[in-house]
Order: C-alpha cells, then sequence, then structure tokens
C-alpha cells in the first residue's frame, strides 16, 4: 500500500477540524516549515518531519474578490474572498475569511485562524480579523 499524498496531509486536516488549528510538517533536518504538504523538504530535500502546532497567526499580503467558482462546488459561494496569508512560522497560504468576517481585510491586516465548514462536511482553516494587533 502506497503513501498518497492525501495520506500524508490527514494530520493538517484533522488538526483543523479537530482541534481548530494549523499544524505543518517541521523539517527534522533543518526545521523548515513546509507548506504545502509534502513527502520531502522543499528547502533541504530530507524526509524526515514532525507535525508542529503554528499560532494560527498572521499578516494579510493581499485580498481578491473572485466572480467565478474556482471549483465547481463552490459556485454557491460566489462572490467570494480569497486571502493569500504569510503566517508568523513563515509559510504562506491562500484560505479565505471566515463565513462572519467577510469585509475589511486590507493588505497588511493581522489576523488568526479559524475553522470554518464553508461547505457541509468541509472543515478548513479560514481567517479572522486579529484587532489588538499591530502588524510588525
Ligand atoms: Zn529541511
Amino acid at each position: 500500500m502506497g503513501t498518497s499524498d492525501d495520506d500524508v496531509a490527514a494530520p493538517f486536516w484533522a488538526a483543523v477540524r479537530d482541534r481548530g488549528v494549523l499544524a505543518m510538517q517541521r523539517c527534522l533536518a533543518c526545521a523548515h516549515i513546509r507548506y504545502p504538504v509534502s513527502a520531502v523538504c522543499p528547502r533541504c530535500l530530507h524526509d524526515g518531519y514532525e507535525w508542529q502546532d503554528l499560532s494560527g497567526r498572521g499578516t494579510v499580503l493581499s485580498s481578491v474578490t473572485f466572480h467565478r467558482a474556482y471549483r465547481p462546488e463552490w459556485a454557491g459561494l460566489v462572490p467570494y474572498d480569497v486571502l493569500f496569508v504569510e503566517l508568523d512560522e513563515g509559510p504562506r497560504m491562500f484560505s479565505a475569511p471566515a463565513p462572519d468576517h467577510r469585509a475589511g481585510f486590507a493588505v497588511g491586516q493581522r489576523v488568526r485562524v479559524v475553522p470554518a465548514e464553508l461547505l457541509p462536511g468541509e472543515v478548513v482553516p479560514c481567517f479572522e480579523r486579529a484587532e489588538s494587533e499591530v502588524a510588525g
């Protein structure tokens, strides 16, 4: 039985779904935080890693409104916003505002992760504004 990317990524999704946190692979050789999930470290090619909980905090690099669905199953969500967030630990990820935080994501906005069921049965890491924080 081989190991698919889905198998490797299972702890990422379980952390979001069960604990509401972001967990990512931390390279055992160089400590690089891998994202997206990968079989080997993109920086040093070592295959050893451990899962590490992240702070879930980051800064918005860009915010774009989609008027067409990127995936067919998202058609009911149009128009929707897509955020590009740089996490405090370094990785950059595309995500979405939490359902009750649709507007006001300027570049530089401090955010924190919050799990949201955007589609039935599909809990994904979204972001809400972290009002009390100032971008550094
Ligand atoms: Zn590495």
